[in-house]
């Protein structure tokens, strides 16, 4: 079996390591022969990446799924080496309770199916990892992680940026001092969608359009640049194709200022591709990074030249990996608990209040 030391000492030669390494303390037990043994929940797109992602992990192993159709259970157990004893439907989920194999979930389902979920997980005991956005509402997102506090188990989101190298030394950067203070932050994040019969374009499923889904990167991207919670928000909704997006947002532009001065100027779109960028100037240096939130590979610069950095994994080996660290051997958290989930809510409510009322500035 493979250890947390193991996991440390493979990524050695790392970027990744020096930062990890510093950031978590020795663990008083290490426990040589636990994996975190994962579920998926929802075996969509997104779960079949992370399922892919996670046969390279040391620490995390996927174990089971639930879906909700039945036919894709043989597919995931011969693809995966999965027993058919840690598959459940949407019925049977809160059985989850009675199976001891099973440490933890990740709900990889859409974005309003987040709520019930989470908490049915929390209920039967189980640790939870969400992806993102947390909820559709701030009110949601309190509730999960009242419920996950409840029962006395872990809530993180799927922000599987918070382990990928090149994020994390623009975080190390910041956090040295190294950008000196920082001023300004741009975050651009969206793609042209397809399908105009998919979930992501109704808003009972998805709680909103291009800002739920990408532009929450742009949110969770400038925050994590700049340190700080925004205390203000001004944002504006742009619409071509009205049919389309009847029901969803299609291109918002918004800004958001700091406690310290500085402000951030955002755009998230699902009406054009080739837009990625989160760009940090500081009155010492800069980080300029595009892409900057998809699959990668991330690609970035400082006044140094080129970040160069690791990109030889998918971010979500990494992210299950570092997770399962927190969750069996207590290391410290990444910025991606259910509380920076909320946070984020917080900001997307706001956007669209600002929008609702004229784009007049909204106080958090
Ligand atoms: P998907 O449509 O590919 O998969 C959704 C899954 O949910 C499918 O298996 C579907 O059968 C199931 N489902 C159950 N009830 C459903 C219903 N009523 N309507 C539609 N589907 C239903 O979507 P996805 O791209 O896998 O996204 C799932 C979640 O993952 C979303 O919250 C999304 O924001 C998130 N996501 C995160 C990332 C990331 O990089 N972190 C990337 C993609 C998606």
């Amino acid at each position: 079996m493979n250890s947390r030391r193991d996991f440390l000492r493979q990524m050695g030669g790392s970027a990744l390591a020096a930062p990890l390494l510093s950031q978590l303390p020795t663990s008083a037990h290490t426990p040589a022969d636990r994996q975190l043994r994962v579920a998926l929940v929802g075996l969509g797109s997104y779960a079949a990446r992370v399922a892919r992602a996670m046969k390279d992990c040391k620490l995390a192993k996927l174990v089971g799924g639930v879906t909700g159709t039945p036919e894709k259970v043989e597919k995931w157990m011969a693809e995966h080496g999965l027993e058919k004893a840690n598959f459940y439907n949407y019925q049977n989920y809160d059985d989850l309770k009675n199976n001891p194999n099973i440490d933890a979930v990740y709900v990889c389902l859409p974005n309003a199916m987040h709520h019930e979920f989470v908490i049915r997980a929390a209920k039967a005991g189980k640790h939870v990892i969400c992806e993102k956005p947390m909820s559709v509402t701030v009110k949601e997102a309190e509730e999960m992680i009242a419920a996950c506090k409840k029962a006395n188990v872990k809530l993180y989101l799927g922000y599987r940026l918070h382990f990928e190298p090149h994020t994390r030394e623009l975080i190390r950067l910041r956090q040295s001092g190294e950008l000196g203070k920082i001023m300004h932050v741009n975050t651009y994040d969206g793609f042209r969608i397809g399908d105009p019969t998919q979930w992501r374009l109704r808003k009972n499923l998805a709680g909103g359009g291009a800002l739920m889904d990408v532009g929450v990167y742009c949110i969770n991207g400038a925050r994590y640049a700049t340190g700080e919670e925004p205390v203000w928000i001004t944002a504006q909704e742009s619409k071509t194709d009205p049919v389309k997006f009847k029901e969803v947002d299609e291109t918002i532009t918004f800004q958001m200022g700091f406690p310290s001065g500085a402000i951030a100027s955002c755009a998230t779109t699902y009406n054009f591709n080739n837009f990625e960028r989160l760009y940090v100037i500081g009155e010492k240096g800069f980080v300029d990074m595009s892409p900057a939130f998809g699959y990668g590979p991330i690609k970035g610069r400082t006044r140094n030249g080129d970040m160069n950095l690791d990109t030889s994994k998918m971010h979500q080996t990494w992210q299950m990996d570092g997770l399962a660290d927190c969750i069996l051997n207590g290391t410290p958290d990444p910025n991606m608990t259910g509380e920076e989930g909320l946070k984020d809510m917080k900001v997307i409510e706001a956007i669209y209040k600002s929008i609702a009322a004229g784009g007049k500035k909204v106080l958090i």
